[in-house]
């Protein structure tokens, strides 16, 4: 166990206290830049240059898949690459996917599974994310697993059913606290300007840091990020409020001013 003077950045007596009962996380804050299918390959270069060598926080940067390459050489050591989903299988003929034993070989060590646009847009259920993050744990990754409640759903009152019924059937029994990373996404955040109010970020990292307690050994070294539309201007207090151990950064980690500021700000 730490002792309060062991830490390097001064620690107010509450901190102290919350880290002495475990229910503090006291890695760096990890920000993770999703930078969805934006940008050509001198962009994703451009992009992954100026981030420079961070060394506050733990950064990833998950370009698409065909600019792994590129960015996988443009980046500093500092910065960690990683993909923005993997397919269920290892390989085999599966006409378009990527296996998470190939994004290891590029370099990744995150994949972001179960993102809401993935969840819409391609249907993807809990119980594939589980296989795809099985798959991503055995071959070395820390997965990044979005959980989050639609507008409707949390206008109807039933956002952390619906969040812990994700994270429940979406966390497979690989998982621990080495590979594990949640991001709770509300989706009507997500690329909208909207940000939830702090009260209701803490109160939804709550819910989730009681879940993995349960569920998990070693469960306050879970990082659980914050995403939905946080930007330069707004990151400071997300990054404040209790149980934020990062964020999951869309739009704004597509302007390196924007993203900097993102990661001064952890
Ligand atoms: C995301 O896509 O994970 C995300 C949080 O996007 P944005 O920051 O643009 O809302």
């Amino acid at each position: 166990m730490k002792l309060w003077g062991d830490y390097k950045h001064p620690v107010l007596p509450c901190q102290a206290l919350m880290m002495y009962e475990g229910l503090m996380n006291t890695q760096k804050k990890l920000i993770a830049g999703n930078w969805k299918m934006n940008g050509n390959l001198a962009d994703a270069k451009a992009l992954a240059e100026a981030l420079g060598n961070p060394s506050n926080a733990d950064v990833c940067i998950c370009p698409p898949y065909v600019h792994l390459g590129v960015v996988a050489t443009a980046k500093s050591q500092g910065i960690a690459l990683g993909a923005q989903d993997c397919s269920l299988k290892d390989n085999g003929a599966f006409t378009g996917d990527i296996s998470a034993p190939m994004l290891k070989e590029m370099g990744c060590s995150y994949v972001i599974l179960g993102h809401s646009e993935r969840r819409s847009y391609h249907a993807e259920s809990s119980t594939q994310v589980a296989e795809k993050a099985k798959k991503a744990h055995a071959a070395g990754l820390v997965t990044i697993i979005c959980v989050g409640e639609t507008e409707e759903e949390r206008v109807s009152g039933i956002q952390n059913q619906v969040v812990t019924t994700q994270l429940a059937k979406s966390i497979p029994d690989t998982a621990n606290a080495q590979n594990l990373v949640i991001a709770y996404e509300p989706v009507w955040a997500i690329g909208t300007g909207k940000t939830a109010t702090l009260d209701d970020i803490k109160d939804m990292h709550a819910v989730i840091r009681e879940f993995l307690k349960e569920k998990l050994d070693n469960s306050s070294a879970i990082r659980i990020l914050y995403g939905g539309s946080v930007k330069a201007d707004n990151a400071k207090e997300i990054l404040a409020a209790p149980n934020v151990d990062g964020a999951l950064v869309g739009g704004a980690s597509l302007k390196a001013d924007q993203f900097l500021t993102i990661i001064d700000a952890a």
